[in-house]
């Protein structure tokens, strides 16, 4: 069961997380795209650390909205929208909800994939975040349906996401910037997948601690 209190350090990670990795996520935006991921995320993610501070006593949706509705008037760029849309879908699931169970998370993982493919209309196997989230929300629901803790659902949420990463490095990009890239895409880790990897390994990192 996650608390407000735990979900706020949650997302407080994922910000730190996403902060470190500025310049590795603009790099690899910089080989297939503008170059500018890694300094759209920071930027989104330092705004949702100052916003989180005014919602502590609110309920886990209300964290959610302002998480995406931050990162939605903040990250430049694709992917801006796309997790802004994400965390707005999953703020509907938690809404009212002063902690959230597993079959929350994983309800509100499945409904922030669809957000992002009902924005970007784009589908697996594209070379985008969707690389990375779908196999970790299949790993996350397989996990705990079978019978597994949070922490241990996270943990192979984390292995499934980075091989997506892998698995990105071998196609074609055919969605957003990178596509303009055709053949040349491919070789190259999609910059989405990879924040989107970052974020699941941070939270698996942060419950195993
Ligand atoms: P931009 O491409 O506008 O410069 P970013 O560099 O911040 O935006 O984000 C690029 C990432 O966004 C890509 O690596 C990819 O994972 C993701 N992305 C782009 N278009 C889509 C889409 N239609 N659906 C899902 N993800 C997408
Ligand atoms: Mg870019």
């Amino acid at each position: 069961m996650v608390t407000r209190d735990t979900l706020i350090d949650m997302l407080n990670k994922i910000a730190e997380t996403i902060i470190e990795n500025k310049e590795f996520l603009t790099d690899l935006d910089a080989a297939i795209g503008d170059g500018d991921h890694g300094i759209n995320m920071d930027k989104g993610f330092r705004a949702v650390i100052e916003k989180l501070h005014g919602v502590k006593d609110k309920d886990c949706g209300s964290i959610l909205k302002t998480t995406a509705m931050t990162l939605i008037s903040t990250v430049g760029g694709a992917s801006g929208p796309l997790y802004g849309t994400a965390f707005l879908k999953a703020s509907i699931i938690a809404k009212e909800k002063m902690e959230l169970e597993s079959e929350d998370i994983i309800r509100m993982f499945d409904e922030g994939i669809k957000g992002i493919v009902m924005r970007g209309k784009a589908k697996r196997g594209e070379k985008t975040m969707l690389d990375s989230l779908i196999p970790a929300y299949e790993a996350l629901k397989i996990s705990i349906e079978g019978g597994d803790t949070l922490t241990q659902a996270f943990d192979k949420a984390s292995k499934a996401a980075y091989d997506g990463v892998e698995y990105t490095k071998t196609i074609r990009a055919t969605k957003g910037r990178a596509s303009y890239l055709g053949n040349r895409s491919i070789g190259h880790q999609d910059p989405g997948a990879t924040s989107s990897y970052l974020m699941i390994k941070s939270l698996a990192n942060f419950l195993s601690n």
